[in-house]
């Protein structure tokens, strides 16, 4: 018999644990404060990534430190206030920075994307929505010979876990994207990665699935979480509800929904822009793209071309700060044409992310019923219908399709 789940939080990660769970037979009421899918779901890259297998807080980036530090970098920018506000985080963060964790974390990341991936592909054709997906893979670019060297270690990660990739020269870059500027020396084709060109019309179409399938969107602010037995009430703006089992999947928010259960996540969150610019009268882009020097992706979207930045870590809280973006979209102009500024402003989202970079999926260690889903870092559009099977798997007693317990949240002392 179908059990009575409330999933907080409508990004793409709740809406496909919501949708599973429902096509699994489950009563699912899914609460968002916003429209679902409005948060950091909104603005991404549009990357349905099976190849994004190296973390960030990898070797290179201890490396890579001391010019970071300058803080003049488009990839990576930082409030040192912040940081030393939030200096035990970013220490613990740092500490993940071995090989044998990227080692870790690249088989666990691989593994979720590419089940993921086969899921995208089913609820896409399933929802009438084919016209959002790309096939065309996704591209790394660098500028100099050096730029490229310093991707080794992304490299060997996934040969390592069996990534397709292509290798593309200055000529064959001109060949598969003429309206580049033909300034890159080299580009890395991840043959198999996708994508889609609006993932907010994509999580719509996902909910439209879910509601016509009978299940609830309640637009509320959930504000408390108090054990039953058994169940949990879920209190929230427009009044409470007892549900038999409840899946937290708030993203960035996520870390204060545990907390009112007593659990400590070390979540934080990496902040990031994009800007929609006018397409320009050249060729348009076949697929989005990240240029590794120039520290910003450029994605051929419905709503424009979209400029999104790198990294910055900065209160989740703070007022937006449009510095990183701006130099990265005069950056993009100098490699791809394009007109006007079509956003009035520029749109910000934080990605959620915990020190070792993996997401958290699977049961709250103290609380039977309750089942976290958060920590998607860069790649929430990417992982979400694979975490999504995994916590349905759990809740229905089955055996999860990959090994679930890179995820757990136990490995932490939360
Ligand atoms: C610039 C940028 C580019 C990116 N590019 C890519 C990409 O190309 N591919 C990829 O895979 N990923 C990408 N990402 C990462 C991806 O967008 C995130 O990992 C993903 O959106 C996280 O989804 P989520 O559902 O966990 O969080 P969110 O989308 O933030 O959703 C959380 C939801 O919870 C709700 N909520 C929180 N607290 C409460 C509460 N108390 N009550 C009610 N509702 C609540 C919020 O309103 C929100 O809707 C990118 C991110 C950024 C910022």
């Amino acid at each position: 018999m179908g059990k009575n789940i409330a999933v907080i939080g409508g990004g793409i990660v709740g809406v496909c644990s919501a949708l599973d769970l429902q096509q699994a037979g489950h009563h699912v009421t899914l609460i968002d404060r916003k429209q679902p899918g409005r948060e950091t779901s909104y603005g991404n890259a549009g990357v349905l990534s099976e190849s994004s297998v190296l973390v960030m807080n990898n070797p290179v980036l201890l490396r890579k430190l001391p010019g970071l530090l300058r803080n003049q970098s488009t990839g990576l920018r930082y409030n040192p206030l912040f940081v030393l506000k939030r200096l035990p985080w970013v220490l613990k963060f740092l500490s993940y920075c071995t090989k044998s964790h990227a080692k870790h974390a690249a088989k666990a990341l691989r593994a979720l994307q590419v089940l993921s991936l086969g899921h995208h592909k089913a609820w896409i054709n399933e929802a009438n929505v084919t016209h959002l997906l790309r096939y065309a893979g996704w591209m790394k670019l660098f500028r100099t010979q050096k730029g490229f060297d310093g991707f080794a270690a992304e490299i060997e990660a996934m040969q390592e876990t069996g990534v397709k990739f292509t290798i593309y020269e200055r000529e064959q870059i001109r060949q598969l994207e003429p309206g580049l500027e033909p300034i890159y020396e080299k580009a890395v084709l991840m043959d198999e990665t996708c994508g889609v060109s609006s993932p907010a019309e994509l999580t719509d179409a996902y909910i439209a699935m879910f509601i016509a399938a009978g299940g609830t969107v309640t637009k509320a602010d959930v504000t408390g979480l108090v054990p039953q037995n058994p169940g949990f009430e879920v209190k929230h703006s427009e009044g409470a509800l007892v549900f038999d089992q409840v899946v937290v999947a708030a993203g960035p928010w996520s870390a204060d929904v545990a907390k009112w259960l007593g659990y400590n996540v070390p979540l934080g969150w990496e902040r990031g822009y994009h800007m929609h610019l006018e397409p320009g009268d050249v060729p348009q882009l076949g697929r989005a793209a990240y240029d590794v020097e120039g520290g910003f992706a450029i994605a051929p979207m419905r709503q424009g071309v979209r400029i999104t930045s790198g990294v910055e870590f900065e209160h989740r809280d703070a007022p937006p700060n449009y510095t990183q973006i701006r130099k990265a979209v005069a950056e993009a102009r100098k490699i791809h044409k394009m007109k006007g500024e079509i956003d009035a402003e520029p749109w910000m989202g934080r990605r959620p992310t915990l020190i070792d970079s993996l997401p958290i999926v699977g049961p709250a260690p103290r609380h039977k019923g309750l089942w976290f889903n958060f920590g998607h870092q860069h790649l929430g559009l990417s992982m979400a219908p694979g975490s999504a099977k995994l916590i349905t798997s759990m809740i229905d007693g089955g055996t999860p399709p990959i090994d679930a317990s890179p995820y757990r949240a136990d490995r932490f002392p939360v």
